[in-house]
Order: structure tokens, then C-alpha cells, then sequence
């Protein structure tokens, strides 16, 4: 549940009117904050299972161009605390996610393009990562584990991004397994050991705690000889196998598809639902209903039971404030700044659409503006127009916001739809 009064309105009424209204309008405000704190709980509760995620992206984005391919996650210890370090990696857009220690995620480079995060690196005999790659810094330290609020979400942002990008797991790399350093004067060759960024999450029990299964056996760029060991320490901690313990080791055995054990064995009536992902032995995913030939699943496929549907780094919507969730309305919106689907709350009562607003005006937007990014302005109630027939059954979901005339903001899912003032303005995501 969300409820949102704008300040905007506010100072209005407070220049212009009485001492009274002023007042009332302060009563209001205290009660809605009560309102608040009420809810956070059950709101918490309820999305325990999404991310807590916000866009802070780098002024470099909108220059970065987009991926051809995505092939990898690597991840990277930031070796320092996280204020500094949003700051280094929005200046230089040095990734596309920083994962705080108290599990919180910021979007710093928009996921599809490209950010700079691997440097010289080099994976089964490809180069420069940047370009098939996603980066997630993690705020901490590579000798140190993550805390438990970082594990949670680093699991779930995993979960989305392998769903969404096809990723195996073996495919989500520690930035010290991929970087590599050209011959010194210690080293006469290339050599493996350029830095030891995040090496713990090379390790199997680590791995494990953030839904990561399976990891590659062995350095294939060491094992053809393109580079040398440097770092005899890192290269154990990187690839020793930390053996399973045998209570994970049945419970994986009995999801995986065997001679005598079928995907009904395993998923029973929900073999073919959309919800029971499969994972075959060389990575790749598919979800039930995408399986059309049942007698060619081999064995050894592991069955995930109950994933939830790939929800694009699924997250609490709610209307941003430029000055809370972004400094600039460019880093809220990224690329879509002045697109019609964005939608903005100016400080003086006004609602405009992206393409409706100036460069000029876009880039001076000031504290307090409030955005919807992706959305469809649906128009306002009348009489013969109510929400249902604006934008359907979307009419009260969470994710769709009304405008009331006297220019507060309400989710759909706090609307009663007789009550809803004729003048409202509803907006929905497509
Ligand atoms: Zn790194």
C-alpha cells in the first residue's frame, strides 16, 4: 500500500492559504505518516521475496552502447565502504549494480548496456568481458563474507538476471577468475593473479548461499596455456572443491533427472507449468511450458520446482522523488528521460509527459518532482469514464497510480472504485 502527498500542493497551500488550512493540511500529513508506519510491516512482509532496488544511474549511461551478447555475471568486492564507492562507480560507470551491505541494490549503467567493470580480462579464450558481461559490485572486501542481507538479495538479483539473460550458473564468474595481467617485470608472461576482487565467491560453500550450484572445474585459459598461475593462493581458493555436504547432495539427486526418474517423478502435475524450470547438463534453461518433446530431456537435468516467473528485477513500485531516489530526474529515467511514458509531477502542480517537457526543463527539474517511468497516462475519470474502462483489470493493482484533484498520489490497490473524484488522472504501467 502506498500513499503519497505531495509536497508541491503543500507549500502552495501554505503560501497562499490561511493559517487554518495550513494547519489541517499538517494534520493530514501526520495522520497519512501514522498511515505509514502502520503498513510498513505487512508491505515489508509482502515483498520480502523482491528486491529493494533504485535507479542512481551514471551520467556515462545514456553514452554507453548496448550489449551484443550477455554471457556472464562477474562479480566484484568493492574493497571500500558504500557511499564512496556509489560515487566512484556512478562517475566512471563502473558497473551496473552495487549491492550495499544492508542488501539494498542501485542501478548505476542500464543492464542492457555496456559498463566497465572487468578491465583486462580474458575467459576461455575471449577478451575484454565488458562486452558480454554483466558487473555487480558488491560493497566489501574480498577476504570477507558477505553479510546476510547482501546474500538475500545478491541470490534474488541472480535469480532474475540468470532467468532473464539464460546465465548458467557456472557462467556467474568472481571478477579475480576472469582477470588477467600482461607480462612485468615479476611475471614474463600473461598471468592469472591480476587482483583477487571478490575470490570467495569462487568457492563452492559461498556459492551456495547465493543459489549458485556449479562452478567451473578449471582455469580453461591456464589449461591451454594463454596464461600462467601467478597467485599459487587465489588459484586454490578459486578452484578447490569443497565437497557437498550429502544432505544438499540427496536433496539435488532427487531433482535431477535420472534413468527411472522422470520429470513427473520429480514435479508431479507441474512438470509442464511455467513455473518448473528445467537445467540442462551444458547450462541452458527452459521453463515447463516451453518443453515440447518430453523424451528428450537427458538425464542428469536438474528440475527447479515453484521458481516464481522472471519479473524484470521485479521491485516495489512506487512514484520517485527526484532528490530522494535519484538527484536528477536523467538518473531516475536513465535513457528514457524524455520519453511519453515517463511521467512527472512538477512542483507546481502540473503532470507532463517526457516528451512534453523541454531538454532544458528536463535536465532543472527540481527537488521534490515526482516520476513514473514506463507508464501510460490513461487520462482522467469522468462521469461516463471510470477506472475499469481506462485501463481494465490493472485497475487495482499496486502498480497503477491515480492523481486526485487536490494532487495527492494513491497505488490501485488502496482505490475503491465507486469513490474515485471525477478529475483524477490514472496512470498504469502497459
Ligand atoms: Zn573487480
Amino acid at each position: 500500500m502506498y500513499f503519497l502527498y505531495f509536497r508541491g500542493g503543500n507549500i502552495l497551500v501554505i503560501q497562499w492559504g490561511g493559517f487554518m488550512t495550513c494547519l489541517m493540511h499538517l494534520f493530514r500529513f501526520k495522520i497519512i505518516f501514522m498511515f505509514l508506519l502502520v503498513c510498513r510491516c505487512s508491505v515489508g512482509m509482502l515483498f520480502a521475496q523482491g528486491l529493494n532496488i533504485e535507479s542512481r544511474y551514471s551520467p556515462l549511461n545514456s553514452k554507453r552502447s548496448p550489449r551484443k551478447s550477455t554471457q556472464y555475471i562477474i562479480l566484484h568486492t568493492t574493497e571500500g565502504g558504500g557511499k564512496g564507492s556509489l560515487n566512484k562507480l556512478r562517475k566512471y560507470g563502473e558497473a551496473h549494480y552495487m549491492l550495499d551491505v544492508d542488501g539494498k541494490v542501485y542501478r548505476i549503467i542500464e543492464k542492457h548496456r555496456i559498463a566497465m567493470h572487468a578491465g583486462r580480462s580474458m575467459w576461455n579464450g575471449q577478451t575484454n568481458l565488458d562486452n558480454i558481461s554483466i558487473g555487480i559490485e558488491i560493497v566489501g572486501y574480498h577476504d570477507k563474507p558477505l553479510t546476510q542481507a547482501q546474500k538475500q538479495a545478491l541470490r534474488e538479483l541472480l535469480r532474475q538476471l540468470k532467468v532473464i539473460y539464460k546465465i548458467p550458473d557456472d557462467h556467474v564468474l568472481p571478477h579475480s577468475m576472469v582477470a588477467y595481467g600482461r607480462p612485468n617485470r615479476w611475471h614474463s608472461v600473461s598471468h592469472r593473479g591480476r587482483k583477487r576482487c571478490a575470490m570467495l565467491l569462487g568457492r563452492d560453500d559461498y556459492r551456495r548461499e547465493i543459489g549458485l550450484l556449479s562452478k567451473p572445474a578449471f582455469d580453461p585459459d591456464v589449461r591451454s596455456g594463454r596464461l600462467k598461475v601467478a597467485d599459487d593462493y587465489l588459484n586454490k581458493v578459486l578452484f578447490t572443491v569443497i565437497p557437498i555436504p550429502v544432505a544438499i547432495q540427496e536433496q539435488v539427486g532427487a531433482t535431477m533427472i535420472a534413468r527411472g526418474r522422470s520429470a513427473w517423478d520429480i514435479a508431479k502435475e507441474n512438470y509442464n507449468s511455467p513455473g518448473t524450470v528445467y537445467i540442462f547438463p551444458n547450462g541452458t534453461q527452459k521453463r515447463g511450458n516451453e518443453i515440447t518433446d518430453w523424451n528428450k530431456i537427458p538425464p542428469g537435468t536438474q528440475v527447479r520446482i515453484g521458481e516464481a516467473l522472471p519479473e524484470e528485477e521485479q521491485e516495489t513500485e512506487k512514484v520517485q522523488v527526484i532528490g530522494k531516489d535519484g538527484s536528477s530526474a536523467a538518473e531516475i529515467a536513465g535513457s528514457a528521460i524524455s520519453r511519453e511514458s515517463t511521467i512527472y509531477f512538477t512542483t507546481d502542480g502540473q503532470v507532463k509527459q517526457g516528451n512534453e517537457l523541454s531538454a532544458e526543463r528536463l535536465l532543472s527539474l527540481p527537488k521534490g518532482t515526482g516520476m513514473l517511468v514506463g507508464y501510460v497516462h490513461g487520462g482522467v475519470i469522468r462521469s461516463n469514464r471510470r477506472s475499469f474502462d481506462i485501463c481494465g483489470p490493472r485497475w487495482n493493482l499496486p502498480t497503477t497510480f491515480y492523481r486526485l484533484p487536490d494532487g495527492s498520489i494513491r497505488s490501485g490497490d488502496e482505490m475503491d472504485e465507486r469513490s474515485i473524484p471525477l478529475g483524477t488522472m490514472v496512470f498504469f504501467q502497459p
